[in-house]
């Protein structure tokens, strides 16, 4: 039928934020050319299912007449650029936020290509600011900049898409480690933002049954101050345009280049374009997981809401009041990694009028929301993502259920909560290698088991089982939940615990497992 062909289709929101015109024409344009639902993605965007054909240039240009863009939004080159999506009034999360987009100015394609294409040659571009395009197109900085059309993408392109998170200290909602590039700001005592500290060799994607595919932690590269950190990622992104494998795209990603060559080698080859040496890693703070859920001050007189959508899925009752209040009091709103939705600039005295109507619609009583649900994501998966090999957002409510009936078993309280992540193939987009209990799809309704992640998302979780039917997955949790509460340490985490015991003791534990 139409549905085969049909399209999905993703905006691009650097830090994201959204203006209160975008969210109400995506709102509209689900109802009219999607599926009803608006969909949060993982990298703070909105992804619309199920466009037809013939609907996709009306879609590409209301977006982008409305201050979206798809530009870049998938295949091979950068990716929204994340950074946390609070509207703190900070010099630090501003700047963060800035940077955010200013890199995605500078990653976006030069050639008029995707816009011709979407909008018939009519270019909406907004003005990019010229810091932007001078370290673009300035060559001289470094050296061995090739010349070419796309400053930065060359003739080819990258070999593999491209992700860069920007954040401050201890605030990792960006899952800073699991990007090509993870630019964390360092400020003086004043708050003055100073330079940049720079992970890189971050991702998550992996293939079954091919060994020399993982998952990595991105690591440090080195810091540069404010003032060069376009120069400084633009050499980064040319060093992996250059020299990633093209010849067969599992190993395409930049993680792969780092590993080959190790740190060291590609720090040079970088510091031959940027054009200076890098400055040694300022010591920062333990990273924090930040929800930003429930009210808070924004610190110029205004108030955000953060409020939980399931992974990521916005509808019926939810999607008509959040239109409701975002057009009548006419808010911005932001985006966040973790799939939830922030209502930006609200006076006082609307919070008791929006507190109100939230609430009506269910949407404000996070005692009532299990904590499981809080942390836990899931890719799209069924029916809507052709990699799929089984369930991930479809199955993750009765998951999430069934392992909240197994901590009442086994006598945690429900408070206690471990961070859970599904997805429906190793490809991984909702990162389920950096979560404390990760499923990801091995087979028809079965899971690989991942186990080692902690809630602050600073650690790689380990693969620990493979093919759990999902009919089977309590003869996994029951024992781990049960020795996690009889054997843990004060507030040992249940990531760090099961990387404490060791996989052997757990899989015995497994093995023998005769019920509590
Ligand atoms: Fe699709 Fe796999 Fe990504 Fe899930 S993890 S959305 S199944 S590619």
């Amino acid at each position: 039928g139409q549905r085969s062909y049909s399209f999905m289709l993703r905006t691009k929101n650097p830090s994201g934020k959204v203006p209160t015109q975008l969210y109400l024409t995506m709102d509209d344009l689900a109802d009219e050319f999607g599926i009803g639902t608006l969909r949060l993605t993982t990298r703070q965007t909105f992804q619309l299912h199920g466009v037809l054909k013939k609907d996709l240039k009306t879609v590409m240009s209301s977006i982008i007449k409305n201050m979206g863009s798809t530009l870049g939004a998938c295949g091979d080159l950068n990716r929204n650029v994340l950074a946390p999506a609070a509207p703190f009034a900070r010099k630090d999360y501003c700047f963060a936020q800035k940077t955010a987009e200013d890199i995605a100015a500078l990653l976006s394609p030069q050639s008029g290509f995707y816009y011709d294409m979407w909008v018939d040659g009519e270019k909406i571009m907004s003005a990019e600011p010229p810091e932007v395009v001078k370290a673009r197109n300035d060559n001289s900085h470094g050296t061995n900049f090739p010349d070419s059309p796309e400053p930065i993408y060359g003739t080819q392109f990258l070999p593999r898409k491209f992700k860069v998170a920007v954040t401050v200290p201890t605030d990792n909602s960006v899952d800073i480690l699991t990007n090509d590039i993870g630019l964390v700001l360092v400020s003086d005592a004043q708050g003055e933002p100073q330079g940049f500290n720079i992970y890189i060799g971050g991702g998550m994607g992996r293939t079954h049954r091919v060994e020399a595919t993982f998952p990595r932690l991105a690591e440090p590269l080195g810091y540069v101050p404010i003032e060069d950190i376009l120069y400084a990622v633009k050499a980064i992104v040319v060093t992996q345009r250059e020299n990633g494998r093209r010849d067969d795209r599992k190993y395409s990603r930049m993680k792969y280049l780092i590993s080959s060559w190790g740190i060291e080698k590609f720090r040079n080859v970088v510091e031959q374009y940027y054009g200076k040496k890098f400055e040694p890693f300022h010591e920062l703070p333990e990273w924090e997981f930040k929800s930003y859920l429930g009210w808070h001050e924004q610190g110029d007189g205004g108030l955000f809401c953060g409020l939980h959508v399931d992974n990521g899925r916005i509808g019926g009752k939810m999607k008509q009041t959040l239109r409701e209040v975002i057009e009548k009091y006419n808010l911005s709103v932001r985006l966040t990694p973790n799939q939830n939705i922030i209502l930006c600039d609200i006076r006082g005295a609307w919070k008791r009028p929006i507190t109100i109507a939230l609430a009506q619609a269910g949407l404000l009583h996070p005692r009532y929301v299990d904590p499981l649900n809080l942390t836990a994501m899931a890719c799209p998966a069924f029916p809507l993502c052709p990699l799929a090999i089984t369930e991930a957002e479809r199955g993750i409510p009765a998951i999430l259920k069934r392992v909240r009936a197994v901590f009442e078993k086994v006598g945690l309280k429900f408070n206690e909560s471990v961070v859970i992540r599904i997805t429906g193939c190793p490809n991984g987009c909702a990162r389920p290698y950096m979560a404390e209990l990760g499923l990801v799809g091995d087979g028809p309704n079965s899971y690989q088991i991942w186990l080692g992640g902690t809630p602050n998302q600073t650690s790689l979780a380990r693969s620990f089982m493979d093919k759990v039917k999902i009919q089977d997955l309590e003869k996994v949790f029951e024992p781990l939940f049960y020795y996690w509460k009889r054997k843990r340490q004060s507030k040992e985490s249940f990531g760090d615990f099961t990387t404490r015991m060791g996989f052997e003791k757990l899989r015995e534990w497994v093995d023998k497992w005769e019920g509590p």
